[in-house]
């Protein structure tokens, strides 16, 4: 698709509104009315064959019948009427359709839907929405919607599926001080959708940081890509706890899997920042949009007040910032710009006694020291001081300072004096707050951005094995000719062998005289378990025994495995019991894969064995994965402690098992037309430097 199409939505140098109305409160009148009041710099082309004359403008019986070129068309017509609309537009060569139209996808008219969207990209144009409130864009004067006014101007952009919310935002920009230079309503992206409108924004000049609200992508995969090659800060609101991730699971995996994690996990590996509410995606965009990422955790927090001081040391906790003690030679330098009652560390506590002044130069001199790489300024309303005063020194001394590259978040905590101070230090480029708290969590988001930045620099996302892939698809093929879509373990460990993953050594037998003589050749003590493509959940079945010391053993549990299936599952298709070797007992942990209906195949790790549904310590990335990304996996769970090593029991081989989720991650995507889930439950995760054992495979095949 031709991506300077997209100009001609978000910056049309002339629009139709198709559709325009003659009395007042309908919205083709609206959409007239606001792009003239707003100022939109080019013609503007009412088109309504029953009217002549609307708001001063000459109104057209068709966009065909415009005398100029027209760019953009914003299509206000009833939904039975867009076909034609689009058609006239196609005439007259428009590129951009802003369908504010509601009446298609959302109410099940699909088919409608696709049908505009056909027409549309036959005749070489794009459409936003449709079911949308409009586009709005300060640099360009152009309110293409029937909100009443345009943001209140700044360097961040909104792409929001929700019109309301892009109502109610554009209204809160004022009250809030949140700067905007555009607002885009994506309504059902029927075409456009949000990683079209990153990629075009990522190249706008206007545009600082990119705040979206999402209900669900279309395609999960395809932001990622794009959002990990945008150089500006992108913020996500995900709204929606659906379940769609937990139906029709047959593994750990898929009950564990919530769409929420999913988009969680998505985030982080393409360097999404997100906010938890609404409230705190106005605190963060505000960050994001004014100041450079943190690059370290060095975050110093200047205070006059004790209380507020403490405030903020929590919040930093919690932000995952933890507070730490200036160097010395910071604390010496900024002892100097106290009373001696004061306090260097960190907080540093110039106390209530701090005028400008001393605000002046320990602000200046925190930031040129190289050991920060974020400052939080907190002020407490005094009756000597003036905030606005305060403000002012607050910027005097970043200016002063020279320093670009670190952040600085304010906060004010006070009435009517300290909210005036803000304002003017937020228009003055500095972010400010009315809270500690907000403050420091603000500046956590300019640190999660940095952080995740640097991870996806590392970009070390293993590529497509075709061997394995051919030798995996060989066994699937097998299986898939006796009409099966669920792989034995012995061939699910096949498949992970395929891909390098260490297994247990397994073979199949068919009769009891045979389970001896592998036993013989294996080795004891062993495992024996059921082979059927029937009886997924084996040890329900009573199908697994393990630490079989001697033939007479392996005999009894052949026999016992065989009746146990047989009462579980009377017609069950019994291939055999599998003589395995038993491994040496280690840390369970379990390792799955489901497909995301966004995203497409993930990977999810986890502490495992029979609790791991109870426990839910599992954290997912969307597949494939870097062994970087593998390593964090194994941090972010609360059990991270167990597999660092604790009470005096050695750390787990955490590098083996980076690359073994790296690896796994790998095989899930190459097969991801054929595996529908897979997991492997437990895998034995040993002391470092001994590596681990796959004990227990399932893949189950997509059905075809
Ligand atoms: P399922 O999950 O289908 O019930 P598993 O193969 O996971 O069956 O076996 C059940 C349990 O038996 C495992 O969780 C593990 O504790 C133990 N086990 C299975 N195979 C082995 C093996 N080869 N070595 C050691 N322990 C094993
Ligand atoms: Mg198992």
């Amino acid at each position: 698709m031709d991506k300077t199409l997209l100009d001609a939505l978000f910056q049309p140098k002339s629009i139709a509104v198709v559709g325009a109305s003659t009395k007042p409160g309908k919205i083709g009148y609206t959409v007239t009315d606001r792009l003239i009041k707003d100022g939109y710099p080019g013609p503007i082309y009412p088109i309504n064959p029953g009217a002549s004359e609307l708001l001063g403008l000459k109104v057209y019986p068709s966009v065909s019948a415009c005398p100029g070129p027209v760019d953009a068309a914003v299509v206000v017509v009833p939904a039975e009427a867009v076909k034609d609309a689009l058609l006239d537009c196609a005439q007259k060569g428009v590129k951009g359709i802003i369908l504010i139209t509601s009446g298609f996808a959302e109410i099940g008219e699909k088919e409608l839907e696709q049908e505009i969207v056909r027409i549309a990209h036959e005749n070489n144009m794009r459409i936003l929405g449709p079911n949308i409130v409009g586009i709005l864009s300060n640099t360009d004067k152009m309110n293409a919607s029937f909100c009443p006014f345009l943001p209140f101007p700044g360097r961040a952009a909104l792409l929001s599926q929700s019109g309301a919310l892009v109502i109610a935002i554009d209204a809160a920009t004022y009250s809030r001080r949140v700067g905007f230079d555009k607002l885009v309503s994506l309504g059902n992206m029927a075409d456009v959708d949000f990683t079209d409108c990153v990629e075009w924004l990522a190249q706008d000049e206007n545009t600082s940081c990119i705040s979206l609200y999402i209900e669900g992508f279309r395609d999960g995969r395809r932001f990622m890509d794009i959002a990990r090659k945008t150089g500006k800060p992108i913020i996500a609101l995900k709204a929606g706890v659906s379940a769609h991730g937990a139906a029709a699971a047959a593994s750990h995996t898929g009950s564990l899997a919530g769409a929420v994690k999913v988009y969680g996990a998505a985030f982080t590996q393409c360097g999404v920042v997100q906010a938890s509410d609404l409230d705190n995606l106005f605190d963060r965009v505000l960050a994001l949009s004014l100041q450079p990422p943190m690059r370290g955790d060095n975050l110093l927090i200047i205070t006059n007040g004790g209380g507020i001081g403490v405030l903020a040391t929590d919040a930093a906790e919690r932000c995952g910032i933890p507070l730490k003690f200036a160097p010395p030679d910071v604390q010496a330098e900024l002892k100097k710009h106290m009373p001696v009652f004061g306090s260097a560390k960190n907080p540093v506590d110039i106390t209530g006694m701090a005028g400008p002044d001393w605000y002046l130069d320990a602000v200046r001199y925190a930031l040129t020291h190289p050991w920060l790489d974020g400052l939080a300024v907190l002020y407490c309303e005094t009756a000597q001081t003036e905030p606005l005063e305060i403000a002012k020194t607050i910027r005097q001394a970043v200016t002063e300072s020279g320093v670009t590259d670190k952040p600085v978040c304010a906060c004010f905590v006070g009435g009517e004096r300290s909210l005036k101070a803000m304002q003017w230090l937020v228009e003055s480029g500095i972010p400010a707050y009315a809270a500690p708290d907000t403050a420091v969590n603000a500046m956590a988001a300019l640190y999660e951005y940095g952080q995740m930045r640097a991870a996806v620099a590392a970009n070390d996302i293993p590529s497509a094995d075709p061997a394995a892939r051919g030798a995996a698809l060989k066994i699937i093929q097998q299986a898939r000719s006796d009409g099966r879509t669920a792989l034995t373990e012995i061939e699910a460990k096949q498949v992970f062998a395929a891909y390098g993953m260490p297994v247990t050594a397994t073979r199949l037998a068919k009769s009891e005289d045979e389970a001896a003589a592998l036993a013989k050749q294996t080795g004891f003590p062993l495992v024996l378990k059921i082979v059927s493509p029937d009886i997924i959940h084996k040890s329900d079945a009573g199908g697994v025994k393990v630490n079989l010391k001697d033939e007479a053993a392996v005999r009894q549990a052949y026999r016992d495995i065989l009746q146990n299936a047989k009462a579980y599952k009377a017609d069950a298709d019994i291939h055999g019991v599998a003589v395995q070797e038993m491994a040496e007992w280690g840390a369970e942990v379990i390792l799955g894969s489901v497909n995301d209906p966004s995203f497409g195949p993930t990977v999810m790790f986890g502490l495992g064995g029979i609790f791991v549904e109870a426990l839910k310590d599992v954290t997912f990335r969307v597949a494939p994965i870097g062994v970087s990304q593998a390593a964090g996996m194994m941090s972010e769970i609360r059990g991270a402690p167990i597999l660092a090593g604790v009470r005096g029991e050695k750390p787990r081989d955490r590098q083996a098992m980076a690359a073994v989720i790296s690896r796994y991650s790998q095989m899930v995507t190459d097969l991801m037309d054929e595996i529908a889930e897979t997991d492997a439950n437990p895998v034995l995760l040993y002391e470092e430097g001994k590596g681990l054992k796959v004990v227990d495979a399932r893949i189950i095949l997509k059905k075809k």
